[in-house]
């Protein structure tokens, strides 16, 4: 094992080394690090057009700018959301002193079923929370009927939606705000970061601008002017060493999605006509950024366990993810709180017992894909 070349779950882009070097050197002359910088408008500006957001307010995490939103769009009550999720999302519902409620998803890509949403509504609901799941987008329309026929607001956390596109629409247009992560991980990074993506249904431009501009303000500790401050903000402002990283990475990102895209149709190729494995691969309409390889291993009909699975390539260096997994209803900071119980979203619940995210980044060889995929298959034999 020791001499075999480690795989593992996934590994960070990074640009030409120099080149980012050259994107800071202006800091050194400026002294101007963070608060609104030069790189930083500029970022903001490429990613607001690469988005196609109306308005977009850059951020310290992405998980700072979904709790920003719930706050600043004055949520109150329920949330209808997703379990089949990162800790985040959840965390941000319970965070700013609302009662998420658990939807269940469909059992081909996922995501939130709009169906269960529906059931779920009450005079207390404000909002759905919806999540695109391993670069996977919802049921957009569904969820938009659903949203418009009940006066709800529609949120997204787009964490894993970087760069997808239907029918050459962006992610970051459906629904009323979208969340983005930039963390080191994900399909394109700042090393840490994220936007808030605003476009609100019924809104005019000049609304959906003083929105941004109240995001801002809020992410600067609320000032709202020389010595104002006008709300009871916080501190999440992107700093221009991210910035800059954000420049060189989106410079780069066609050629990143286009390596992991080679990795994925590998994987597809070996994996794909495989029984009992769904790869939950992207529709024909949708341009995807093969984020994540999910594999969820229906053992009776594959004949190993997920878990024997990520024993197996463990076993020759090579690591995978149970992603996601807990559900969030199952987390053990919310143990024993009503509402919380994965008996009630079955679906997710069978998901997150049998997936796993096999390696996939922008640095993964067509040798990779093959050694993972030859452990994958050898393992019902054993
Ligand atoms: C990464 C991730 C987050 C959190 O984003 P941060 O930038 O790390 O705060 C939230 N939701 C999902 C689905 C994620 O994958």
């Amino acid at each position: 094992m020791a001499d075999k070349k480690r795989i593992t779950t996934t590994l960070s882009s990074m640009p030409p080394f120099e080149e980012y070097v050259e994107e800071i050197r202006p800091l050194w002359e400026s002294h101007w690090l963070s608060n609104f910088g030069a790189i930083h408008k500029e970022f903001e500006a490429e990613l607001n057009k690469y988005l196609q957001c109306d308005e977009i307010s850059l951020y310290d995490h992405g998980h700072t700018s979904i709790e920003s939103m719930i706050e600043s769009l004055g949520l109150t009550g329920e949330v209808i959301t997703t379990p089949f999720t990162f800790a985040s999302t959840t965390h941000a519902i319970v965070r700013r002193g609302l009662t998420p409620v658990f939807a269940d998803v469909k059992a081909d890509d996922y995501t939130i079923d709009p169906a269960s949403v529906e059931k779920l509504i009450t005079p207390k609901t404000s909002a759905i929370l919806a999540v695109h799941v391993y670069g996977n987008l919802c049921d957009v329309d569904a969820l938009q009927d659903i949203a418009d026929k009940h006066g709800l607001k529609l949120l997204y956390d787009a964490a894993h939606a970087f760069g997808v596109e239907r029918d050459g629409v962006a992610a970051a247009t459906y629904g009323d705000a979208s969340m983005y992560s930039f963390h080191a991980t994900k399909a394109f990074h700042t090393i840490e970061g994220g936007a808030a993506c605003i476009h609100v249904h019924g809104w005019t431009p000049e609304q959906n601008h003083e929105f941004k501009v109240m995001l801002d303000q809020k992410k600067n500790f609320g000032t709202t002017g020389k010595q104002k401050y006008g709300y009871v903000g916080n501190n999440n402002k992107m700093n221009e060493f991210s910035a800059a990283m954000g420049v060189c990475n989106l410079r780069h990102l066609p050629e990143y999605i286009a390596a992991r895209k080679a990795a994925a149709e590998r994987y597809w190729e070996r994996l794909g006509d495989v029984a009992g494995l769904n790869l939950c691969r992207p529709k024909p309409n949708v341009k995807h950024n093969y984020v994540y390889l999910p594999v969820v291993f229906d053992e009776s009909v594959f004949g190993a366990t997920r878990d024997q699975v990520q024993q197996a390539l463990l076993e020759d260096n090579i690591t995978c993810a149970k992603y996601f997994y807990p559900l969030t209803n199952d987390l053990e900071c919310y143990r024993g709180k009503p509402g919380f119980d994965v008996a009630d979203t079955p679906v997710a619940a069978w998901a997150a017992d049998r997936v796993l995210t096999l390696p996939m980044s922008s640095f993964l060889t067509t040798e990779d894909v093959d050694r993972v995929c030859d452990v994958v298959l050898s393992v019902p034999r054993r």
